[in-house]
């Protein structure tokens, strides 16, 4: 592919084991950043209550996800849980090259893919304060069967051998602390060296290279 970041906006990952709160951080960050862009994942999973199409994924067949593996259509895919999840190429291009950060909520094996093609990939990874209170807030958000609890558990004790390879790491303990760590690390991105010459030029009017 190209690289997503040939563009002006800064193309993000926050990955994190299920029930840590990553959609609630990730809710409050969007609000504060209306410029941040949120990449809308196809699932073949149910929706959950509450969960809106469109809004929280596309959900779509497995006959409609193979189709779209097929066509290309997506930067990247994979089998989380036993359900297909995949993100679309066309929408974040073109939001990186209008000059807005995007924001994939994508598993670890998503962000090694994203990682592998988009060399300017900035990660985050949330973490839970521990394994036990990730434990207890997954079973009690009590949106999945025990079993899918058990499932899910075993998964989140290998993507939390994967922390090393992100860039940021962020602690949910409380949440508007996270929050705020979140949007520091956005917004510290948007001043670093490399997006600052690009405001430079703008701001002499000198010709971009
Ligand atoms: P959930 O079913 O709880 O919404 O999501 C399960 C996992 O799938 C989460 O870790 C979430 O980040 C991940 N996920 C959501 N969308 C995508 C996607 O498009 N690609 C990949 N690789 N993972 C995704």
């Amino acid at each position: 592919m190209t690289e997503p970041s040939g563009g002006s906006g800064q193309l993000w990952v926050v990955s994190a084991p299920s029930g840590v709160g990553k959609s609630t951080i990730l809710k409050a960050v969007l609000e504060q950043e209306p410029e941040l862009r949120f990449s809308v994942s196809r699932t073949t999973r149910a929706p959950r209550p509450g969960e809106v199409p469109g809004r929280d994924y596309h959900f779509i067949s497995r006959t409609e996800f193979e189709a779209g593996i097929g066509a290309g259509r997506f930067l990247e895919w994979a089998r989380v849980h036993d359900q297909f999840y995949g993100t679309d190429r066309a929408p974040i291009e073109t939001w990186l090259q209008a000059g807005h950060d995007v924001i994939l909520d994508i598993d670890v094996q998503g962000a090694r893919q994203v990682r592998a093609a988009a060399p300017g990939l900035l990660s985050v990874f949330i973490l839970p304060p521990s394994f036990a209170i990730l434990e207890q807030r997954l079973r009690g958000r009590g949106t999945e069967a025990p079993d899918q609890v058990a499932r899910r558990l075993g998964v989140a004790r290998r993507e939390l051998e994967e922390v090393t390879s992100y860039d940021y790491l962020i602690v949910n303990d409380r949440l508007a602390e996270a929050v705020a760590d979140c949007l520091a690390v956005i917004r510290a991105a948007r001043l670093t060296r490399l997006r600052q010459a690009e405001r430079a030029r703008a701001f002499f009017h000198l010709e971009r290279p």
